[in-house]
């Protein structure tokens, strides 16, 4: 008896320790086991291919799918039998449209299966970086208070104009609707206006929340709330800077909305939405609420898509004023050795750092964002804006 319950120990813990594992002990056994049932594990339900994930073909994109299914299985992936291997199965495809449907059918023992993911193709891909800032009001009020002749006259927009000169940077500032001490957007002057047009190229405005407090503001609201401060703000950029500076929002305050603020989103024009998808203490987070899953390969990869809503998750690679100065390369370096994480490099920062009167102020913190873009821009990244086409690349 006592052999035979460690025996049983032992296989439990084998079984519980992968799937592979889970073939070797029988019919009946295997059937509770993942590898009993048909599963595309490469590439993801909705990931983002480019040509780091294959090879260019004429007119395509040739990529590996594998997976797993039950041992004796015959697995059909788009019509061409896949090769077998233990429980693993391997075909290859070709992405030819910008979307692709992969269906992966098994018949055997436990009957027929089917398993099907998407993915999508971009196709124009090259590598890009964007720049985004959050939290931005005190500069407008800034240009309020002081009625400046020019809106560079304002330290902080002339040292964008600065890194956009130097390098052709492109910044999206996501703004508030009010300072919280007085100063909205509506006492924000309209004569301004052609300059912000003139230089709409390189500097946009976007929707990022009502105001800096609360936290997490959108993260259990209706999203009836999120759309109307969307598009009280939306209203005001457009008064005062014109259409050609509006962008649609790319990061919501604190990055947290419900699930069902997300095709509204899309109705106000958004594709992209950027995070950190980084998991603190212990739970996924500033993650639009996405599940562990999709979170945790966000986590690893530059981008994915939601087809329920139609919005692409971007993850942030660097926050530049949690970033000093003699780290920003070291933590640049690694994605861009990584297939996964090397096409889109999303940079990002927030605006109350650049302030002296700041609690958290950071004397440093242009020569942050100095040195990200220098680097990116050497390594041969070109500055895009998200909401211009697919990930800012044509369709
Ligand atoms: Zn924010």
């Amino acid at each position: 008896m006592r052999e035979s319950a460690i025996t049983r120990r032992r296989f439990l813990q084998t079984a519980t320790a992968g799937s592979a594992a889970v073939v070797l002990i029988g019919p009946g056994l295997a059937s509770a086991g993942r590898a009993a049932s048909l599963s595309i594990e490469v590439p993801f339900h909705g990931a983002i291919l480019n040509r780091r994930h294959g090879e260019e073909v004429k007119g395509g994109l040739r990529i590996e799918v594998s997976g797993t299914a039950p041992l004796r299985d015959r697995v059909i992936v788009n019509g061409a039998p896949a090769r077998r291997a233990g429980a693993k199965f391997t075909s290859e495809i070709t992405l030819r449209e910008k979307e692709t449907q992969i269906v992966a059918v098994s018949n055997g023992i436990s009957g027929l299966q089917e398993h099907s993911v998407r993915v999508l193709w971009d196709r124009y891909s090259q590598p890009r970086y964007r720049f985004s800032i959050d939290d931005n009001s005190f500069f407008l009020r800034d240009i309020a208070q002081k009625d400046y002749p020019s809106l560079f006259d304002c330290f902080y927009l002339k040292g964008l104009r600065d890194l956009h000169t130097k390098y052709g940077a492109r910044f999206v500032l996501n703004i508030y609707y009010t300072t919280g001490d007085g100063f909205e957007l509506p006492q924000f002057p309209d004569r301004y206006k052609s300059e912000w047009q003139d230089n709409s190229d390189w500097l946009k405005l976007a929707f990022h929340a009502y105001a800096d407090k609360p936290a997490r503001p959108y993260q259990y609201a209706a999203y009836s709330q999120l759309i109307a401060d969307l598009d009280k703000v939306a209203e005001q950029i457009i008064r005062f800077a014109g259409e050609k500076t509006y962008s649609p929002p790319t990061v919501i305050h604190w990055g947290m909305v419900l699930p069902s603020a997300l095709k509204p989103l899309y109705e106000r024009g958004v594709r992209v939405l950027s995070g950190y998808f980084r998991r603190i203490n212990g739970i996924w987070d500033v993650n639009y609420m996405l599940d562990d899953v999709r979170s945790e390969y966000l986590s690893r990869h530059d981008a994915l898509m939601d087809f329920d809503s139609g919005i692409a998750f971007s993850r942030v690679d660097i926050v530049c004023n949690s970033t000093p100065v003699e780290r920003i390369i070291p933590t640049l370096e690694p994605l861009v050795k990584d297939p996964n994480q090397a096409e889109v490099m999303d940079l990002f920062t927030h605006e109350q750092y650049f302030w002296p009167f700041y609690s958290n102020y950071l004397p440093d913190h242009f020569k942050r964002l100095d040195m990200a873009i220098r680097w990116v821009t050497e390594q041969g990244y070109k500055p895009v804006f998200y909401h211009e086409g697919f990930l800012a690349k044509p369709e």
